[in-house]
């Protein structure tokens, strides 16, 4: 089976940008309820996708205080734990990161590890793709990130 997920939010000064676990120094961060951290929410919506387990929304309403600030590792992990206790393994992950800056090229290996230790697969089951927006729209602008996921899990 295959899930996919997708995430996005606004940047904005005084925040913490944290990507993949991964936390970037950066003029700007992610504005919301939980750490932001939109390649893991991505993946999460992934995760649960490909189990039919609905989306993170479900599980981890942003309305709800108790996910206040919560870091973001949390919610991929619930994910990882309901497919282990289907019975199923994940195959492989791959992710792409849409923002113009900062680059995040000398930060891939760091979040492709955070996400094979948290979904507990091999390093090389999981890709991590970064593209900018080529300066087009409100993340051409340096006014959001996005990230987009997918992957297979199997028996
Ligand atoms: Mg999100």
């Amino acid at each position: 089976m295959v899930g996919i997920g997708y995430d996005i939010h606004r940047l904005a000064e005084g925040e913490s940008l944290i990507i993949a676990g991964v936390n970037i120094p950066s003029d700007v961060g992610t504005v919301a309820h939980s750490d932001g951290d939109v390649v893991y929410h991505a993946l999460c919506d992934a995760l649960l996708g490909a189990i039919g387990l609905g989306d993170i929304g479900e599980h981890f309403p942003d309305t709800d205080p108790k996910w206040k600030g919560v870091s973001s590792d949390r919610f991929v992990k619930y994910a990882v734990d309901a497919i282990l206790e289907k019975g199923f393994s994940i195959v492989n992950i791959d992710c792409t990161l849409i923002m113009d800056k900062p680059k995040i090229k000398p930060y891939k290996v760091q979040m492709r590890d955070n996400i094979a230790s948290i979904c507990n697969v091999s390093a090389d089951r999981v890709n991590i793709k970064a593209t900018t927006n080529e300066g087009v729209g409100f993340i051409g602008r340096g006014e959001g990130v996005a990230a987009m996921c997918i992957c297979q899990i199997d028996l």
